[in-house]
């Protein structure tokens, strides 16, 4: 519906490779702190500079890379989409040199979130290290340490959630973006299968149509805050009521 559909497997092939590029950054990242332990003399300076050492090897290992390919490049893929769905919706549209701009901010905004996961995570490690440096551990112990530690990072445990949950948020801004200026009701899409969340599936099932006040209490609602696979599109009251929707009577499933 919408061209949902499509637009979901281009976000599956998209957040696939990242997590794959993921999976390959997080061990080379184990084997690069290995070998700045199996080199450092643990002066407070090269302890201090482990933050340094660790974007590095971000860089080295293609962390940056991934999330530029990703935000930078394989986002675009999903602007035409957004035009298709409005168009289907009864709208015909078209990007100007103005929502270029904004998308290349939101695009910003969105790499940005990536660049300071890892350096709250170099931050974590650095401060974890140091104070190992100050105990009795021998640095043996402070590196099995220190390799735990990461692993309960947040670029470890949480940078596929964050692929996740931005580029549905850029999707739906790219998709209000658009919606400025045209007279249109808003309708909630996706998938509903066993992993929907309850306040998803209850939005899904009243098969109403919203205004923007409306949908924006319920976008922004904190039980679809991570890793929802929905979305608000905006289309001609004319289109919801052909297509089974009804008029909303305010916001649903609070
Ligand atoms: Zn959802």
């Amino acid at each position: 519906m919408l061209g949902y559909e499509e637009q979901e497997k281009l976000i599956d092939n998209i957040l696939n490779t990242f997590e794959g590029d993921m999976a390959r950054i997080i061990l080379e990242m184990e084997r690069l702190i290995q070998r700045f332990m199996f080199n450092t003399n643990l002066s407070t300076k090269e302890i201090l500079d482990f933050t340094i050492m660790f974007n590095e090897a971000l860089v080295n290992t293609g962390y940056y890379e991934a999330v530029n390919k990703m935000v930078g490049s394989d986002y675009d893929k999903l602007l035409p989409l957004v035009i298709d769905s409005y168009k289907m919706g009864g709208f015909i549209t078209a990007y100007t040199a103005d929502d270029l701009t904004t998308v290349m901010a939101l695009k910003a905004m969105e790499a940005n979130k990536f660049s300071v996961m890892a350096s709250s995570s170099a931050t974590t490690l650095r401060d974890n290290l140091y104070r190992y440096s100050l105990g009795s551990f021998t640095k043996e112990d402070m590196t099995a340490q220190l390799i735990e530690d990461f692993k309960g990072t947040n670029i470890t445990r949480y940078a596929n959630t964050l692929a996740n949950t931005a580029i549905t948020e850029f999707n739906q801004a790219v998709v209000d973006t658009k919606a400025e200026g045209l007279d249109g009701a808003w309708v909630y899409i996706g998938v509903f299968d066993s992993v929907t969340r309850d306040y998803c599936k209850c939005i899904l099932k009243k098969k109403h149509y919203y205004t923007s006040e409306e949908k924006a209490v319920m976008q922004n609602d904190y039980k679809r805050k991570y890793q929802c696979r929905h979305i608000f599109k905006m289309v001609t009251p004319e289109w919801a009521e052909l297509h089974g929707y009804s008029n909303s009577t305010g916001v649903d499933c609070v």
